[in-house]
């Protein structure tokens, strides 16, 4: 059994990709989110690097939301996102599909409504199955799906926010915990990495993060405590790359707008290729 996993998208469907799971007898797709286009997004970097602050994108959300530029890029992005799942779905093999952050659901704790919702996409498509916090098994392996959930304590939340961020941070360990039943045999498929590795540093000097760890540390601690075998994950686009925590081995699939994936083995062992397709 052999898979391939390969995230954001950000609306540009990989020209070989069809072509490669052909030739290397892929048998099904992990998809790990941010489909939609960056027309809003470069608007939205344009803001940041402005404000050289790593949380200005939410000010920027709050500033420009409701104006009209922004339901507009919003909505071509969507519909660019909505292009890359029916291609991903016409391959027809298997795709399992989680939200990354640039994806519209209801899991999405803190989704502020809109139209193009994740879920109802993939409702539609014949190959496709959308998963949070949910488990496949798949070649003898367990498939652990989380989107994101942005948990981690930014350190400004007050009242109302702070509470619901120590809720979503509960919630999301133990159901995490429960999922995993044999380590050995569990494969989780996140967006995010997990915090403090290489695979989650900002790399890139322009962006006013430089240097800081933006992964996610509830999946760090679940990890650490139940040691499951493989994780993937995407998110950080410059981050292609491996690396160990413990006995499990963390894969950041990289940027998939480019082609760059991982292809996963299933068999006694795992076996784990990062590729770039073409
Ligand atoms: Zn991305
Ligand atoms: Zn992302």
């Amino acid at each position: 059994m052999r898979l391939l996993a390969i995230g954001c998208f950000h609306g540009k469907f990989p020209k070989g990709l069809k072509r490669y799971v052909r030739a290397n007898g892929i048998d099904a797709v992990l998809a790990l989110g941010d489909f939609p286009g960056e027309r809003l997004r470069s608007y939205e970097q344009s803001f940041v690097l402005m404000r050289k602050n790593e949380y200005s994108f939410y000010v920027f959300q709050e500033a420009t939301a409701s104006s009209k530029r922004f339901k507009k890029l919003k909505k071509l992005d969507g519909e660019d996102g909505v292009k890359i799942l029916k291609r991903l779905d016409s391959l027809g093999i298997p795709v399992f599909v989680i939200h990354g952050n640039h994806d519209e659901t209801r899991r999405d704790p803190w989704f502020a409504g809109g139209s193009m919702l994740l879920e109802d996409v993939v409702r539609k498509l014949k190959n496709m199955t959308y998963l949070d916090y949910a488990k496949s098994n798949v070649g003898g392996y367990d498939l652990v799906f989380l989107g994101c959930k942005y948990p981690n304590m930014r350190g400004d939340e007050r009242g109302s926010a702070r509470k619901k961020k120590l809720r979503v941070r509960k919630e999301e360990r133990s159901k995490l915990v429960k999922l995993i039943m044999d380590p050995r045999k569990t494969i989780i498929v996140a967006h995010q990495p997990p915090y403090m590795t290489k695979l989650d540093r900002v790399n890139d000097k322009r962006v006013p993060g430089y240097g800081h760890h933006f992964g996610d540390d509830v999946l760090r601690l679940v990890i650490e405590k139940k040691k499951p075998a493989l994780v993937l994950c995407a998110h950080f686009h410059e981050n292609q790359g491996t690396q160990k925590i413990g006995k499990t081995l963390v894969v950041c699939t990289g940027y998939g707008a480019k082609g760059q994936a991982a292809v996963i083995e299933l068999k006694k062992r795992l076996h784990v290729k990062l590729v770039r397709v073409r």
